[in-house]
């Protein structure tokens, strides 16, 4: 890749935020860390800034491309090398992609590559969103399931090549199959890419039914995912690949699923411990009791304490959700329950613990 103008008006280690020092440790962290506060799926308007960030990425993440970097940035006309001849009026202007040749040897790869303009230029297909609604037990033990996913496509018919089957794009008249026009700014002249052919090189004659020229069809897909045990609710699950077509030869982009877990009818969940309450009556919370409670699979025992106050959580180790190799456990909160009613029985009772009751539970509050 030859140097570019935007090199020399770009200071890339100030977009990531480093020292032209920085290690490549150091580039890959503050780019990772970039690219997440400005990804465009997570914030909507930061495309400019996202793209920047990738820009400088491309360059200083990449020893070979950084070192040309540097040097173009040593010699470029900021630093007075190249403004001198500019100054001294020799040259009526010059392509800036033809600048490898004039530093020869200083760009190993410059000069003998052809260059590929932006679009032409493989890329990455865009990363696509969708929704997955699972049941809590989908969740709790992992499910294999599709969903549908709606992106933009090669179109089927043509092909991606945007011709009626059997027809051929011709040579754009435009730019004579360049993919490019220049734009003479003085000192520079710029190439930017064909306005006419959208930097292909070639233009669309017959175009094709389906696509109308464009070579992009909208599709509908289903794309099998594999969601693991003990997902949570608004987990985003990612599924590499399977996003947008790349362009040109470029990657796809990557789906994320987003999960949506029903509650469960008794059953709720902190993280991966599975949580349940369980009335009790006021004799086994005070006398204590052995209560069955249930679990996601067998019913488990519980040895309530004598003298349990209502409110009380129990946590039974292991019996809450897989996920990865950890295992959550099961959360038991045990409600004092009053009953609404009693027959004469239980009145009687009830009657007689109140008269042998000492002391009163408010005596702390001065009541
Ligand atoms: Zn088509
Ligand atoms: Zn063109």
């Amino acid at each position: 890749m030859a140097p570019q103008r935007e090199w020399f008006e770009t200071d890339y280690y100030k977009v990531l935020g480093i020292s032209s020092e920085a290690t490549e440790k150091e580039v890959t962290r503050a780019y990772r860390k970039l690219a997440k506060q400005y990804h465009p799926d997570a914030h909507p308007g930061s495309e400019d800034r996202f793209k920047e960030i990738s820009a400088a990425y491309d360059v200083l993440g990449d020893a070979a491309k950084r070192k040309e970097y540097d040097e173009v940035r040593r010699l470029g006309p900021a630093a007075g090398g190249l403004g001198g001849f500019g100054q001294g009026g020799g040259f009526g202007g010059f392509r800036v992609e033809d600048l490898s040749d004039l530093f020869g040897g200083i760009f190993r790869q410059g000069g003998s590559k052809r260059r590929t303009y932006p679009g032409a230029q493989a890329q990455r297909g865009a990363d696509l969103e969708a929704e997955l609604h699972l049941s809590f037990g989908e969740a709790v033990e992992g499910v294999v399931t599709s969903v549908n996913v709606t992106s933009t496509a090669t179109c089927a018919t043509c092909g991606g090549s945007g011709s009626r089957p059997g027809s051929s794009p011709v040579v754009c008249p435009r730019c004579g199959g360049r993919g490019v026009v220049d734009d003479n700014q003085g000192l520079f002249s710029l190439s930017s890419p064909c306005p006419e052919c959208g930097g292909r090189g070639t233009k669309v004659v017959d175009p094709c039914p389906t696509c109308h020229g464009t070579g992009l069809q909208r599709q509908q897909r289903r794309v099998k995912v594999r969601i693991p045990a003990g997902v949570d609710d608004g987990q985003r699950i990612r599924v590499k690949g399977r996003g947008e077509p790349g362009r040109n030869g470029g990657p796809a982009g990557d789906l994320y699923v987003v999960v949506h877990v029903e509650p469960h009818a008794i059953f709720g969940r902190r993280g991966k411990d599975l949580t349940i309450n369980v009335p009790i009556t006021f004799p086994e919370a005070t006398l204590g009791a052995t209560i069955t409670v249930p679990s996601l699979d067998n019913p488990v025992s519980l040895k309530v304490p004598p003298g349990t106050r209502s409110g009380r959580t129990f946590r039974v180790r292991g019996r809450g959700l897989h996920s990865g190799n950890q295992q959550g456990d099961l959360l038991v909160t045990v409600e004092v329950s009053v009953p609404s009613s009693l027959d004469d029985a239980e009145r009687k009772a009830v009657e007689a613990l109140a008269a042998a009751t000492k002391g009163s539970p408010r005596a702390h509050l001065g009541a």
